[in-house]
């Protein structure tokens, strides 16, 4: 047994899973129906993998929603208001992922997380006084039994409890030990089942382990083990782990009596090392992640097979993945407008099948033919280097990172240039996106609508944007951001060095997925992006309008990075790029721009220790060098989607924009205490009201919203805006909230 992966995608390369919930949701078809399209996605994945030449294809790894989710399904981890709804198991699961509503009832859906470092959310397990730990794991066992009756032996997998636990909220003073013991005996018969059934491996996720552990956690999942792989009778059980390295639990973990362990050598900074210095049981299996399950880039062999080596002398190898290929596409076959070149250098879930089974056939047999291929591969130049880019980079120096005068200091000017009242009002950028204006866009890109007609189109919706403002009373306006589909995808498409694909959708969260820009070469920026809208709304009022951009970071993290520059590099080359637009945006007589940092925090890594060195370091400065040119009378505004700062707030102001706004609505303005605490200095908009809801805020809640963050922070420091953009709402919402939020703005302003 020498390839291995961890998981398979399962919304199908056509995005099959998703239309069929997407239609059960509606009603439109049956459970039967739905079953029926999951059940072909499972053997088409299987199929792939043993085509491939997979020792053990994967089961268990389908779901419809999450499988965090199904494993609280499979314990029993289900809150009583779900389970009084009296649904059937497929209906309570998805009652937990989106919430139920019908004439008697009105439940809300669980909370939903970013799933480690990803840009995947699993849905959160509950556990409560009322928890009782009951197992039911039919879905894997059937799922097991379904793939061997189509002729394939498979290796189950489920998230391990050591995962659960910590993942899990827990209500009320409730702690792990409450249910430690039940769900312990939860696997444990999960365990018999499967060996009844004859199942030769269960692999199981622990990739919790990759976090920072304190003493008690690495003591927890030691003893949960212990108990638990007494009771494994002929299963052979593979403990797997991904996103990072076991630094500080990897002596004892090979202690135990686990028949593999699954290493992750691509993120998991540390792992040759710790094989190095602690070696590996000569009883267990490594399954060595060394094809990168997050990226898209063909695996370069050479590196791999050096990596390999450098592990020593160990002969029970499986080559494996880094992590599930859930976090990639399916397969590069759909791909039918990008050349075969380019596609060559791609490896999607599919591909990436090959390449653990070439890896394999080159590391046990030596096949240096497959090997030469791939070198030829990467001794071709892809893409040409930009010579002058690579030397401005080269040559940045501190200065070039640092805006002077100091923000205190231009604080003065700007107040005098811009001459705003206290508290000044203005949104996020976006206004809502009308099936008007996304049927324009639409034609005009498919040529049924000119140019010249859609820019007057776009013209006419900024000047009704700009007056809806004016008329609401708004104090800093926004163009409306009619012209964009999405905040990276239309910079990515002005940009050189992006390329597009048609079908490489990712899985987020449910039914929702994403299809991320490619990073291919070098980033220029061919001419100006924005300033054409950005001018022509600042020439239609007196009032200050907003530029809108999106910064370097989150661009980057949204995007399938180049691995063969560094993040940081290609940071900055996007950042030399926005730079460029914000001085035309100046120079155009624009006085504010915002730069959005929406996903800043997304990629900060798994380890405290390797925030500030892995991350902070370059993605901070990377913001700043945007900037750092402007007038000391410009005025420059950022905004996060989440307030989940806190940990990191000298950092936030060390991007030192003059104005940042984020979410706060929900978060009980805990932040805001932080702020205070750590002196924050840059102006601070905590957004007012949610508008990730339908909901209409009245005046009075923000005004006591408001009241709320000025009983903290001093009335100079405070802006008022909503929580993020606008652009999913509907006009039927929007106008009245913001109306609102003035109204209560002015009636606070009085008492001031
Ligand atoms: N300016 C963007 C908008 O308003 C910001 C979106 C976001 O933060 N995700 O839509
Ligand atoms: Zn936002």
């Amino acid at each position: 047994m020498k390839k291995s992966i961890i998981a398979f995608p399962r919304i199908g390369s056509n995005r099959e899973l998703k239309f069929a919930l997407e239609k059960y949701f509606r009603k439109e078809i049956s459970e039967d129906e739905l079953q029926i399209v999951a059940k072909e996605l499972r053997l088409e994945s299987w199929k792939s993998q043993k085509e491939a030449g997979i020792d053990y294809p994967i089961s268990n790894d389908f779901s419809f929603y999450d499988q965090t989710l199904d494993l609280s399904i499979a314990l029993g981890v289900i809150p009583e208001r779900y389970k009084k709804l009296k649904l059937n198991e497929l209906d309570t699961l998805f009652a937990l992922a989106r919430g139920f509503q019908d004439e008697e009832n009105d439940v809300k859906a669980r909370p939903m997380k970013k799933w480690f470092n990803t840009n995947y959310h699993y849905i959160v397990p509950e556990i409560s006084k009322e928890t009782v730990i009951k197992a039911n794991f039919s879905k894997l066992l059937n799922e097991y039994q379904e793939a061997k009756t189509a002729g394939f032996e498979t290796r189950p997998t489920i998230i391990g409890p050591y995962t659960f636990l910590i993942l899990a909220d827990y209500l009320s003073g409730v702690t792990e030990d409450a249910i430690l013991s039940d769900l312990i005996g939860a696997y444990t018969i999960l365990f018999d089942q499967l060996n009844n059934l004859g199942g030769e491996w269960l692999q199981i996720e622990e990739p919790a382990l990759v976090l920072d552990q304190t003493e008690e956690e690495q003591q927890l999942f030691i003893k949960i083990y212990q108990e638990l792989l007494k009771n494994k009778n002929k299963l052979r059980v593979l403990l797997q782990t991904y996103f990072g390295d076991l630094r500080n639990s990897y002596q004892e973990i090979i202690k135990l009596d686990f028949d593999g362990i699954g290493l992750d050598f691509v993120e998991g900074r540390e792992s040759v090392k710790l094989v190095q210095k602690y070696g590996f049981p000569k009883n267990k299996l490594l399954f060595a992640g060394v094809v990168n399950g997050k990226n898209i880039w063909r695996n370069h062999y050479q590196k791999t097979l050096s990596l390999l080596k450098d592990l020593g002398n160990i002969d029970n190898i499986v080559i494996n993945t880094s992590c599930s290929l859930q976090h990639v596409p399916v397969t590069t076959e759909n791909e039918t407008k990008l050349s075969k070149e380019i596609l060559n250098h791609f490896a999607f879930a599919k591909e990436k099948l090959v390449e653990v089974s070439e890896i394999s056939e080159i590391y046990v047999k030596k096949n240096t033919s497959l090997l030469d291929k791939n070198i030829a591969l990467f001794d071709k130049n892809r893409v040409q280097e930009n010579i002058q880019l690579k030397q401005k980079i080269i040559h940045l120096t501190d200065k070039d990172f640092i805006r002077t005068p100091s923000l205190v200091e231009r604080r003065a000017d700007q107040i005098k240039a811009l001459n705003l009242p206290l508290l000044p009002t203005t949104t996020i950028g976006s206004f809502p996106q009308t099936p008007e204006i996304r049927k324009s866009r639409l034609q005009y890109k498919r040529g049924e609508l000119s140019k010249s007609d859609y820019e007057a189109f776009l013209e006419e919706k900024i000047k009704e944007c700009l007056e809806l403002q004016e008329n609401i009373g708004l104090d800093v306006l926004v163009h409306g951001e009619f012209e964009r589909n999405d905040m990276v995808e239309y910079f990515g498409e002005q940009l050189d060095g992006y390329i597009f694909t048609q079908k490489a959708w990712v899985q987020s969260y449910g039914t929702r997925c994403v299809k991320p820009p490619i990073v291919w070469g070098d980033i220029t920026r061919p001419q100006a992006m924005t300033v054409r809208w950005s001018a022509y709304a600042q020439s239609q009022t007196s009032k200050p309008v907003k530029g809108m951009l999106t910064g370097p970071v989150t661009i980057l993290n949204w995007s399938f990075p180049r691995e063969d520059i560094s993040l940081k590099e290609s940071t900055l080359q996007l950042a030399l790029a926005v730079q460029e637009e914000v001085l035309d945006l100046e120079k155009s007589g624009v006085k504010i721009i915002q730069i959005d940092e929406a996903a800043l925090r997304e990629k900060l890594p798994l380890r405290r220790s390797d925030w500030y060195s892995e991350y902070l370091d370059w993605a901070i400065p990377a913001f700043r060098l945007v900037h750092s040119k402007v007038k000391a009378e410009t005025q420059i505004h950022t905004h996060m989607c989440y307030s989940e700062f806190e940990d990191i707030i000298p950092s936030i102001d060390a991007m030192d924009a003059d104005v940042i706004s984020f979410e706060a609505s929900r978060s009980q303005l805990s932040i805001i205490d932080a702020l205070k605490a750590h002196h924050f200095q840059t102006l601070v908009g905590p957004g007012v009201y949610d508008i990730h809801s339908p909901r209409i805020p009245s005046s009075q809640e923000i005004k006591i919203q408001l009241e709320k963050i000025l009983n903290k922070l001093p009335i100079e420091q405070v802006w008022v805006n909503p929580d993020c953009g606008l652009k999913t709402r509907g006009n039927k919402e929007t106008i009245p909230s913001l109306t609102h939020l003035v109204e209560a703005t002015k009636e606070v302003r009085k008492g001031k």
